[in-house]
């Protein structure tokens, strides 16, 4: 019998394996396919908040990432679709950055290091769960390959179509933004200037985030119909597509590796937990990338839960429901409040009302004014008000 079974080695879940390292909780960790650590440049690109670079520090990540393949977010534009226009600066807000850009792969391939080393840890991968049941003391999970293992608590860390979440029963309510995120890489004639830029654009919203050197990595959430196009178009076509709809900002791009995309839902899942059960990342909300906050919400879900558990008294059932709620509560403003903002800003974005476009773009650029609150978004934006 376990204390805790993690379903899902993504970056939700390995990172609250990895935050447990040193306390006296037996872990099963359940993955289907490890990390694979490519050798070029990785699509798949987060930003990661300052306060979420700290976590990844506190629990002995960060300084083993490569310091060449993260770069700084130092400023942060954003323009509307008719000349509404937002900055942030790092200096402005009292802080050195306002995040850092990192390849997806590139934590995940340290986190999996990391719990290779941790005795308190069994790794069941490659692996899938078959059948889920609870007892009064215990979460029973069945693998496919037969094996049946046992824990106080399962955690689900298996992402937006979680299975455990579906197994326990817990409610989830998907709306598909008939969107998808279509990431790649580029290269740029012009310098970054460690700067994050964004469009509001009436097919979507671009954004071009730094990576080392003269280059930068996109993410275009967009209609899917125009996702299809654009994954459709030659190196080339799709390297002028992407500097024109960012008004060529740093000149001419070419193209690194080639476009992939992301089907984008809101997925609100009203209760983190229940009997024997909560869940982390993605498992327990879906957001537009549009603020990239989706793993940074998930380490934070890491952080809180990781701290109850670590802190429990020695006699606390950790698969209490009445245990697991103060997780729940810690966690439930920070998530409604992301996911409503996100999901207003885009619907804002979308609507085609002439005077609703005058009014965002205004919006925009009074808030830009407004440095106090300027200042409240970009810290709240970066973690720091958190
Ligand atoms: C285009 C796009 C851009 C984004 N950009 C950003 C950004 O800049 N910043 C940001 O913070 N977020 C961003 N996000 C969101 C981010 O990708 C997710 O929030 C994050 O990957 C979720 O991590 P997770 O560990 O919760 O889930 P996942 O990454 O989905 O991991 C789940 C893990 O569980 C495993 N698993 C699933 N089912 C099973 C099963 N049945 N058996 C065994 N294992 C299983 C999977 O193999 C996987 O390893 C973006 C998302 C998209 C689509």
């Amino acid at each position: 019998m376990f204390d805790l079974i993690i379903l899902g080695g993504g970056l939700a879940g390995a990172s609250l394996a990895v935050a447990l390292r040193d306390t006296p909780l037996s872990i099963a960790l359940v993955e289907a396919v490890p990390p694979v650590c490519a050798s070029g440049w990785d699509p798949r690109i987060y930003t990661i908040s300052p306060a979420n670079a700290r976590f990844l520090g506190d629990i002995g990540v960060w300084e083993h990432l490569e310091a060449s393949r993260i770069a700084p977010i130092e400023t942060m534009e954003v323009a509307g679709d008719k000349g509404g226009r937002l900055c942030f600066s790092a200096a402005e807000t009292g802080v050195p950055e306002l995040g850092w850009v990192l390849e997806s792969s590139r934590i995940a391939c340290e986190l999996w290091e990391n719990l290779k080393r941790q005795r308190n840890l069994t790794r069941f991968c490659p692996a899938r769960p078959q059948h889920l049941d609870f007892s009064e003391a215990a979460a029973n999970l069945t693998l496919a390959d037969g094996q049946a293992l046992s824990a106080r608590l399962i955690v689900g860390a298996d992402g937006r179509d979680s299975w455990v979440r579906g197994a326990a029963g817990l409610e989830a309510l998907g709306t598909p933004y008939h969107e998808q995120g279509v990431v790649a890489n580029f290269a740029t004639e012009k310098p970054h200037g460690n700067s994050a830029r964004q469009w509001f654009r009436n097919d979507g919203v671009l954004a071009w985030l730094p990576l080392p050197d003269q280059r930068v990595s996109i993410v275009w959430a967009t209609p899917d119909a125009q996702a299809a196009e654009l994954l459709a178009l030659p190196e080339t076509g799709l390297a002028e597509r992407v500097a024109a709809a960012g008004g060529h900002a740093l000149g001419a791009l070419k193209t690194l590796t080639p476009a992939a995309a992301f089907p984008l839902r809101l997925i609100r899942v009203p209760r983190l937990v229940a009997h024997r059960i909560a869940l982390v990342g993605d498992a327990g909300h879906g957001i537009h990338p549009l603020s990239g906050h989706g793993v940074n919400l998930g380490f934070q879900d890491a952080r809180v839960l990781a701290e109850r558990l670590r802190t429990a008294p020695e006699w606390q059932d950790i698969g209490e429901e009445a245990f697991l709620r103060r997780y729940q509560r810690d966690r439930r403003e920070e998530i409604l409040f992301l996911q409503t903002a996100t999901d207003a800003l885009r619907r804002l974005f979308r609507a085609p009302s002439a005077p609703l476009a005058g009014l965002r773009n205004a919006g925009f650029s009074l808030t830009d004014k407004l440095t106090p609150l300027k200042t409240w978004l970009a810290r709240y934006a970066i973690g720091a008000a958190l």
